[in-house]
């Protein structure tokens, strides 16, 4: 099937158009690296955006978050996942040795069915396969429909739009590890991965927490 869709819909590079793959060496090295900073105020140790959420990456992830591109999230995760190998061989060493486990963030279950899928759960479990991480989606959930982030301009209304928009599940909470990386795909003000690190910090004081986005 997908060899037909080839044929009909060859895959073509977001960047210069070029056929193949979305995203081709060229265009990828053009990509430059954000800097991993500390966060002040987080109960987050850090966060690590991928890449900055704008050309070719913000394209390519709007398209998966809307269906339209039904092979892109594998190449998503493979550049994610080369990037990580190649840029941040420590970072990666230390989740390894420490067994942090992979989760990402959930979507409200209202927006989950209208969308038919979480485009954070894809990505974040091809990611995790692929680099030998632990995953699992089973540790908490969103209770407020929260109204979407990149509608809200103003920061202090993505602040509040996410505060206490998720808890942790009960029935699964004994089994929930120390060390945790937190996945999304796309961060700006990382007001939800600090909404979603405060459900686990609250019971949990003494565990490790990293956030994770494609962009940022
Ligand atoms: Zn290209």
């Amino acid at each position: 099937m997908s060899l037909i869709l080839d044929l009909i819909f060859p895959k073509k590079c977001y960047g210069c158009h070029q056929e193949g793959q979305y995203f081709c060496s060229n265009c990828l090295d053009k990509l430059n690296n954000i800097p991993i900073k500390p966060l002040v105020g987080s109960k987050l140790e850090s966060c690590l955006s991928l890449f900055k959420y704008k050309s070719i990456i913000k394209s390519a992830l709007l398209d998966l978050k809307y269906g339209f591109v039904s092979d892109l999230a594998d190449e998503l995760a493979n550049i994610c996942v080369n990037r990580i190998k190649k840029d941040y061989p420590s970072l990666l060493k230390y989740w390894l040795d420490n067994n942090f486990i992979l989760i990402p963030i959930p979507l409200h279950q209202h927006r989950y069915n209208w969308r038919g899928f979480n485009q954070a759960q894809i990505l974040g479990e091809n990611i995790a396969a692929k680099l030998g991480l632990k995953y699992s989606d089973q540790f908490f959930y969103r209770t407020l429909n929260t109204s979407a982030q990149a509608k809200l301009k103003d920061k202090t209304n993505r602040l509040s739009n996410v505060a206490n928009a998720f808890v942790l599940n009960p029935d699964n909470i004994e089994n929930l590890p120390k060390n945790i990386i937190l996945f999304d795909d796309v961060t700006t003000t990382q007001a939800t991965l600090n909404s979603a690190v405060t459900a686990f910090n609250s019971s949990h004081e003494n565990h490790h927490y990293w956030g994770l986005t494609v962009a940022g």
